[in-house]
């Protein structure tokens, strides 16, 4: 028998990302990760940079590399407001090595001109994105 689904949409500024039934979704909430079900309670929560993960209806797993955003579940239906979001196999690896050593070398540095908080959540969206690109 088919497991209970939900209606799942993630949404980010470019485009849709996600917008099908799902039976599982978890995500990187800011106070802890969490996992949604068929009949979740309501929940709004926001999400830090990490690891969102979808079980689609035939056990299918996605991942999504995200840099934050926001979830609300009501009435079985989950929508991500994503800032970012890549499917693993999506992650330019390149590019995301680029952006980690630009941003380590900006904090190694260590100079009074570079915007420290800035360089590190670079450096955390880099990291992310190349642990996620490795997820099959
Ligand atoms: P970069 O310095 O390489 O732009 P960034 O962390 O500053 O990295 P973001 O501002 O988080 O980039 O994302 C800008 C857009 O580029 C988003 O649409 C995001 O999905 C996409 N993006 C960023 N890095 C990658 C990557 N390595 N692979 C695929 N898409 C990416």
């Amino acid at each position: 028998m088919a497991e209970k689904s939900f209606h799942l949409e993630i949404v980010t500024p470019r485009r849709i990302v996600y917008n099908a039934p799902a039976v599982s979704f978890s995500a990187p909430g800011t106070i802890g990760g969490f996992q949604v079900l068929y009949n979740h309670a309501p929940l709004v929560s926001s999400l830090r940079v990490g690891d969102v993960k979808v079980i689609e209806q035939d056990g299918k797993e996605i991942h999504y590399a995200t840099s934050g955003g926001f979830v609300e579940v009501r009435d079985n239906r989950v929508t991500l407001l994503a800032e970012t979001a890549e499917r693993s196999d999506e992650i330019d690896v390149a590019r995301a090595q680029a952006a980690h050593d630009r941003a380590a070398k900006r904090l190694s540095k260590g100079e009074s001109d570079v915007d420290v908080e800035r360089a590190r959540a670079a450096l955390a969206r880099a990291l992310n994105r190349l642990r996620i690109s490795e997820v099959q």
